[in-house]
């Protein structure tokens, strides 16, 4: 399998060559041209003046032919599976290559990027991908392996459900309500329940979202949490606050 250069690549090389002769070419026809009008005086630079005139006009028009080149690379667009930019190729990608924009290296498989799927690291929290193509997912943030679970055939699950990493750490969460969706009654009541609060108190904190919820508490609480107020449309988001026990259970 060959690397597909990028589009920009080539456009460089092809510009950087062009200019260099071009610039060489443009020069040449100066010199000849002061040759023609202050070199009459001394005699015997006429042949000289016509020898740099061709030279030059050859270079410039070299130059200008390989510049006419650059429109006529061909562009094959690749839009990055992780940040969606896009990245142009000579030609179809035929193996892994590194996105312009994010840096990540983009999946390849029969020509085409392969889709890749989210998962949160179970220490950080930090959002990570993998495709079917991963084997061992390293956290990008953290440096923690994340498992991610297989199928059969020993390729990674495309269900999100079944990649998050199951680790059950002793960090300590709090909750953040984030977004309500358009079962406010509902969400309220679940609330209510949640936190022992009154509904004046609950209506308030709907309408200066986002807000903290509940802190101090384990994974489990928290993801069994945020799982419920899902049921009411309620936007959780758990975050990691301290590298210590818990102090709910
Ligand atoms: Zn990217
Ligand atoms: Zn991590």
């Amino acid at each position: 399998m060959r690397r597909i250069p990028r589009v920009s690549d080539v456009i460089e090389i092809i510009a950087e060559k062009a200019l260099l002769v071009g610039i060489g070419g443009v020069v040449l026809l100066i010199l000849s041209g002061v040759l023609f009008f202050y070199g009459g005086q001394y005699g015997g630079t006429l042949p000289l003046a016509i020898v740099l005139l061709l030279v030059g006009l050859a270079m410039s028009g070299f130059a200008s032919h390989h510049a006419w080149q650059i429109k006529k690379v061909q562009r094959f667009d690749v839009v990055c599976s992780y940040c969606q930019a896009n990245n142009q190729l000579v030609d179809k990608p035929e193996n892994d290559f590194t996105c312009v924009e994010c840096n990540r290296l983009i999946p390849i498989k029969d020509n085409l990027p392969l889709p890749v799927q989210q998962v949160r690291c179970g220490y950080c929290n930090g959002i990570n991908f993998y495709s079917e193509k991963t084997e061992i997912l390293l956290c990008e943030e953290c440096n923690h392996e994340i498992p991610i679970a297989v199928d059969d055939e020993n390729r990674p699950k495309k269900k999100l459900a079944a990649a998050y990493a199951i680790v059950d750490d002793e960090m300590s969460y709090e909750l953040l309500l984030v977004g309500k969706g358009n079962k406010t009654e509902d969400l309220i009541g679940a609330l209510q329940h949640m936190l022992a609060l009154n509904r004046n108190q609950v209506k308030q904190m709907l309408d200066e979202l986002p807000c903290v919820l509940l802190t101090g508490i384990n994974r489990r609480k928290a993801e069994m949490l945020q799982a419920q107020l899902s049921i009411h449309d309620g936007i959780a988001e758990m975050r990691v606050i301290a590298d210590n026990q818990p102090s709910v259970r």
